[in-house]
């Protein structure tokens, strides 16, 4: 403990790393081809070969190893909220590490006791809702998927999920998540999870009209995002609530890449056509929430639902970590600040509508929520036209043979965006027919 001129104790160091205790950053030296061949080397082969080596960003901009600069309308896959080196979140997470930077969690901190609370209190959950902080978002649907496996005490064999439905990694979280080829070569996953088809009323009903007691869960996203950008029906969620409660199981919302504000509210299900008045059981949460910092989090809705995982039946060392949870605290406290909710609202609207009046007969459609946007084309040549806009100085994701996907920063201006809507207008309507060998 020190003490300040005016005699007063003070625990902390607020003090701004000096470039006396700076290390050499070896990241200074080398091309996008020379660290390209360090990373197959050293980086193993799971991601296939990096587009480009970034070595800087700030705003809505990143620059690859070689000084070239890139419209970042990905935002690291809906992750970098505030976009890059955002002086707030950057003086927020270096005053928590210089403070406090890691209590295992024998211990908590005032950080990860505000993060939950405010966390409740953007989820507008009862009285007696409780949070689980985690790393990531298969982390925290990992915590889901043990918490519903407790409900009933663990008497509910039976768990639904959506086909086209992207939940994580992890060998519970895959157990969920839809894609054949992530899952099989895992297999045996855990068991119970059944895929009824995205959006299907009628289906859902029948999942339920039999064995339906034997459901612990129903995990949805609101928007399923690594699918294509594609909303729920309007109806289907409130339909979900009515089928769950009936037969007393849990619905939980996987809003890990819609919620934080990418919609343009806290949540996609508070939205009146995806879910509006829906209140869930559980709600998971991590991309956009740190801003850039790894942490995720699990919202449990009511007391007896926070109640399902008690002492000793989960855990992690580094969930609720302070400089984490400084971060989520910082990301949400400038998405308030500076009236970003109405920000991506209105931007989102104007950049779809932009998008649609260029009129390229190439684009089928052009869809989303907020900043979660999908420019759909109508031929499979999404990974071509990304191609060609990373070449051209702009990130954007081709998250389906005919889907490009953008999750920008929330920061974003309309002027930024203009590039890429030049660049859908220029599309060339023969681009079909170069893609066939
Ligand atoms: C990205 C994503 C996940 C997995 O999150 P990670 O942080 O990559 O582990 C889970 N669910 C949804 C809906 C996602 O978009």
């Amino acid at each position: 403990m020190t003490t300040t001129p005016e005699g007063t104790p003070t625990t902390a160091r607020h003090r701004a790393p000096g470039a006396e205790d700076a290390l050499p950053v070896p990241a200074a030296a080398g091309s996008v081809a020379e660290w390209t061949e360090r990373y197959a080397h050293a980086v193993m082969d799971t991601f296939g070969p990096p587009q480009r080596v970034l070595v800087r960003g700030e705003g809505v901009y990143v620059w690859d190893a070689d000084g070239t600069r890139y419209l970042d309308l990905l935002g690291g896959i809906a992750v970098n909220s505030l976009g890059h080196a955002h002086p707030t979140l950057t003086a927020a997470v270096s005053a928590q590490l210089g403070t406090l930077g890691h209590v295992s969690n024998f211990f908590a901190s005032p950080a990860q006791i505000a993060l939950a609370e405010r966390l409740v209190a953007l989820a507008d959950a009862p009285e007696g809702s409780r949070v689980f902080l985690a790393n990531s978002g298969t982390e925290a649907n990992e915590a889901a998927l043990k918490l519903t496996r407790r409900h009933s005490g663990g008497a509910r064999p039976r768990v639904l999920a959506l086909e086209g439905a992207f939940h994580g990694r992890s060998l519970g979280a895959l157990s969920l998540t839809h894609k054949a080829a992530y899952r099989e070569p895992f297999e045996p996953l855990p068991g119970g999870v059944e895929f009824l088809p995205f959006g299907d009323t009628d289906a859902l009903r029948a999942a339920f009209a039999e064995g339906g007691d034997l459901v612990a869960a129903l995990f949805v996203e609101p928007i399923q995002g690594e699918a294509g950008v594609r909303s729920l029906p309007p109806g289907y969620l409130a339909l979900a609530r009515e089928l769950t409660t009936a037969h007393g199981a849990l619905l939980v919302l996987d809003e890990v890449q819609t919620g934080m504000g990418r919609t343009g509210r806290w949540f996609a299900h508070q939205h009146p056509h995806l879910g509006g008045g829906v209140r869930p059981d559980v709600v998971t949460v991590a991309k956009g929430l740190g801003g850039g910092f790894p942490v995720g989090g699990l919202i449990a809705y009511g007391p007896d639902v926070a109640a399902l995982l008690g002492r000793g039946q989960h855990g992690t060392t580094f969930g609720g970590n302070p400089v984490a949870s400084a971060a989520a605290l910082a990301t949400v406290g400038v998405v308030e600040r500076d009236g970003l909710l109405a920000h991506v609202t209105a931007l989102g609207e104007r950049l779809r509508e932009r998008l649609r009046s260029t009129g390229n007969p190439l684009v089928r459609e052009v869809r989303g929520e907020g900043l979660l946007i999908a420019v759909e084309l109508t031929v499979p040549v999404a990974a071509r036209v990304a191609a060609d806009a990373l070449a051209a100085g702009i990130i954007v994701n081709p998250c389906t043979p005919t889907t490009l996907r953008l999750a920008p920063p929330y920061v974003l201006t309309d002027e930024q965006a203009q590039p890429f809507v030049d660049l859908v207008a220029a599309l060339r309507a023969d681009l079909a027919a170069e893609e066939t060998p």
